[in-house]
């Protein structure tokens, strides 16, 4: 019979749990498990604060998805390839063991909190499976990984893990709760978007983009330097690179070659630092050894850094990637400055700015424009009997409900202040603006969180209050936001849980 196929990596509490619940259910023996890695440069960045936040923000989910699969938040998210090529090495040697070293490496990451990419620990692991302790990696084992890691990326799986294949063709992605992963492998259809499914997503190798006049293989020396831990991309001319960052995946890093056209490569630079202020990518040139004063000169038209070629491999990158690490930190700060930190949703600030930006797009397009406000019922009582950090994660799941709930691009999502949330709806008219309001509180009501605060058996539900604006019409968008408050206030004093629209 043929098996299911699951990607997934060691370092992703989604799939973690999956494995656990599989093993549960007793269905591991019909899985084929190929590992990939999710987050290639993890090694780069794991052990900094956002990433921090984000990996508790998982296991916080996997917990209330999957509360019977036994969970620790680990120190760090480990970085997963060096177990993964492990694995894949005593798959050659003996399948039951290689299967019970991924278990192994699975549990000292999740439930005893070491880090998996510590020889010491997968040595243990090893020998733990009942495998000799010196496995060898070789380049086969590194093509598997990244025939995987590819069959992956190309699968249509918008990039998420866990994901399980069945042989029919039938997919699911994310983790599932244990009813739908039995009806599953019995063969059902399984609706699972992955917005709504809890998984993790693709975390991209940065990029690299290397400008130079040469032959490629006068610079092959840096791009093999390279290759292997960042995406490269090698535009032909400045105009390329140019577009390459004004573009929507602008690169991470740009080198300019300056070997041989110093002074044109002074200028482009000056010219590329000048023109990219807003934006956080780092400059740096590359090329022969140059004098002090020809360095000051590169530091003068904006560069980040000068690497020279020869140098070797190690170094070069270990520089690369302190660039790189700043720019991953500036980027994290432009989100956290966006983004709520508890409900991952956009914040306050961010309403008030996109608001703004929609009501004059409203103005010169005269489409109209809705706004949803919606508030927790009762949710003072439910502090007050589930505690403050029950009532956090309440405030998480019903923020990832709107946001899921929420579909068009140009819609978004966002924590209006407590207990209190928003959605704009450039382009909507008050009709579809109610549906969206009726979905949302449906799907709420559907959660079924007990609410035992109110009254024994009760569950949590949120008044929703709609109001729909022609900003030609109106002169300013806190008549909007004015009205859908009414509205609001009209739902909780009709009796709360339902959506009431302003006229
Ligand atoms: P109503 O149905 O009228 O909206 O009643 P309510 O209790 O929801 O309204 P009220 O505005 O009196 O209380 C809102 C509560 O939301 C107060 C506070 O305990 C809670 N809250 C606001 N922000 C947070 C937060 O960040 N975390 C938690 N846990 N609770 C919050
Ligand atoms: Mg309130
Ligand atoms: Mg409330």
């Amino acid at each position: 019979m043929d098996k299911y196929i699951v990607y997934g990596d060691l370092n992703c509490p989604f799939c973690y749990a999956l494995q656990e619940q599989l093993a549960k259910c007793d269905l591991l023996n019909q899985v084929d498990w190929r590992l990939i890695e999710h987050a290639p440069d993890i090694g780069v960045y794991g052990r900094n604060a956002e990433s921090q936040a984000e990996l508790a923000g998982e296991v916080f989910i996997v917990r209330s998805r999957a509360p019977q699969v036994q969970l620790a938040l680990p120190p760090i998210r480990s970085d997963s390839r060096f177990a993964i090529l492990c694995i894949i090495a005593a798959m050659e040697l003996d399948d039951a063991k290689a299967r019970q070293l991924r278990h192994n490496l699975y549990r000292s990451l999740w439930i005893e909190g070491l880090d998996i990419a510590n020889t010491a620990v997968i040595y243990d692991c090893i020998t733990d499976a009942g495998l000799p302790g010196e496995l060898n990696i070789e380049e086969r084992h590194e093509e598997m990984l990244a025939h995987w890691q590819s069959e992956w990326e190309h699968g249509d799986f918008a990039l998420r893990i866990p994901v399980v294949a069945a042989p029919d063709g039938r997919r699911m992605l994310g983790l599932a709760p244990p009813e739908q992963l039995l009806s599953f492998f019995g063969g059902a259809e399984v609706e699972a978007s992955p917005e709504s499914m809890d998984s993790c997503r693709h975390i991209d190798r940065q990029t690299i983009c290397l400008l130079t006049g040469r032959d490629t293989d006068k610079v092959w020396p840096l791009i093999a330097a390279l290759r292997d831990d960042f995406n490269i991309l090698l535009p032909a001319s400045a105009m390329e690179l140019k577009q390459l960052l004004n573009g929507s995946e602008a690169p991470d890093l740009v080198l300019l070659d300056s070997s041989e056209q110093w002074q044109t490569t002074l200028e482009l630079c000056h010219d590329l630092s000048q023109q990219q202020l807003d934006h956080n990518t780092p400059l740096a040139l590359v090329g022969e050894d140059i004098s002090e004063s020809q360095e000051v000169a590169v530091y003068d038209a904006g560069a980040a850094d000068y690497f020279t070629t020869h140098r070797a491999p190690a170094v070069l990158r270990a520089r690369v990637r302190t660039l790189l690490q700043l720019k991953r930190s500036h980027d994290l700060l432009e989100r956290a400055a966006r983004i709520d930190g508890l409900t991952q949703v956009y914040n306050r600030r961010e309403f008030e700015r996109t608001l703004e930006v929609e009501w004059r797009r409203g103005q010169r397009s005269k489409r109209s424009l809705s706004l949803i406000l919606l508030d927790i019922d009762h949710f003072k009582q439910y502090n007050d009997h589930y505690g403050h950090l029950t009532g956090d994660g309440c405030l998480r799941t019903v923020a990832q409900t709107i946001k899921s709930s929420v579909r068009r691009v140009q819609d978004m999502a966002c924590r209006y202040g407590g207990e209190e949330f928003a959605v704009i709806l450039p382009e909507t008219d008050i009709y579809g603006a109610s549906q969206l309001g009726e979905k949302i509180r449906r799907q709420i009501a559907e959660l079924q969180i007990k609410h035992d605060g109110l009254k024994p058996g009760a569950t949590l539900t949120i008044s929703i209050g709609i109001a729909c604006m022609n900003p030609a019409d109106v002169d300013s968008p806190h008549l909007l936001i004015e009205a859908a408050d009414q509205a609001m206030y009209q739902a909780k004093a009709d009796g709360r849980n339902r959506v009431v629209s302003a006229d």
